[in-house]
């Protein structure tokens, strides 16, 4: 179990892949820490993923055991992305799902990041 009670990172992971370039992408950004790219099914008319290159699944595994320059690395990456992007300006969303309850489907930590129009209440139904 990593810190944040997930299974072990799983190498074969769909964004593990995409890193090795094993599966294509439409990248948006890369340097030393990070990915972006077009996310493959947008829900908004910018939905970009942020993916650091190092193996974490999880907010807490990656605060727990990345370096600080990681850590910096991919936080500087979302925000060049977004002003890449020119969102800055008009707004944009930040969201990053954690397991089950979060409803992550990729076992690699990744930051959405939605806009291009105005995206509504933060959370739409309290069930
Ligand atoms: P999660 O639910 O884990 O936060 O989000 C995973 C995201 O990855 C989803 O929005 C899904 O559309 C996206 N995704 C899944 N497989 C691929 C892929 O092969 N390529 C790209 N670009 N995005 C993917």
């Amino acid at each position: 179990m990593t810190v944040s009670g997930l299974p072990p990172y799983d190498d074969n992971n769909i964004f593990a892949r995409i890193l090795r370039k094993e599966i294509p992408c439409k990248p948006v950004y890369e340097d030393e820490w990070a990915l972006a790219f077009h996310d493959i099914a947008p829900q908004a008319p910018v939905h970009v993923l942020v993916i650091p290159k190092g193996k974490y699944c999880s907010f807490a595994d990656f605060s727990d055991a990345a370096s600080a320059e990681e850590i910096a690395g991919f936080v500087r990456a979302v925000g060049t992305v977004a002003r890449m992007l020119g969102l800055e300006a008009p707004g944009y969303r930040l969201l990053a799902n954690m397991g089950n309850d979060g409803g992550q489907e990729v076992p690699h930590l990744h930051v959405h990041l939605f806009g291009g129009r105005s995206l509504g209440r933060m959370i739409p139904d309290r069930a």
